[in-house]
């Protein structure tokens, strides 16, 4: 996809409307359009990163320093009961916009949030070549 083409890349660059929070020299944080809870916020890079493998390892940095003072803003405001941190990379992992993003969900008692996945037996896994390989790549 175009960077022209890239919704975010024109929330950042305020040729569509969006609800600010922050915004900074390096990101921008907005209210979901559709949120999963109350007070269900994105942090974007304003650079256009597709996704983790793209994004520089010094902005993910400042990114997430950005994400633990954000997260105590909802936190004070919202009193939320918790909290989620989810970052989708590729369609199949549930990535829609690809602009790097982070969402940070308030969680509250009783909301309608699944994050759950089916825990496998690493019996079924060859876990010392997968640590090996993930080793090597490091
Ligand atoms: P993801 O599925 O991780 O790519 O997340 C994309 C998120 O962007 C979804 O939660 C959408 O609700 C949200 N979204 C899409 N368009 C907009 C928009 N114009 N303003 C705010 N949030 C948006
Ligand atoms: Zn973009």
């Amino acid at each position: 996809m175009r960077k022209e083409d890239c919704i975010f890349c024109k929330i950042i660059n305020g040729d569509i409307p969006s609800n600010t929070i922050y915004e900074n020299s390096d990101f921008k944080v907005i209210m979901d359009a559709s949120p999963a809870t109350k007070g269900h916020v994105l942090i974007l890079p304003k650079e256009h990163f597709k996704d983790i493998y793209d994004i520089d390892a010094e902005t993910a940095g400042k990114l997430f320093q950005l994400a633990s003072v954000v997260a105590r803003a909802l936190k004070e405001a919202l009193h939320c009961d918790g909290l989620n941190i989810l970052q989708n990379n590729g369609s199949i992992a549930g990535q829609t916009v690809f602009h790097f993003h982070m969402h940070l969900i308030p969680r509250y008692e009783g909301d309608t949030v699944t994050l759950k996945w089916e825990e496998h037996s690493v019996e079924d896994m060859d876990v010392e070549k997968i640590r090996q390989d993930i080793r090597k790549a490091l």
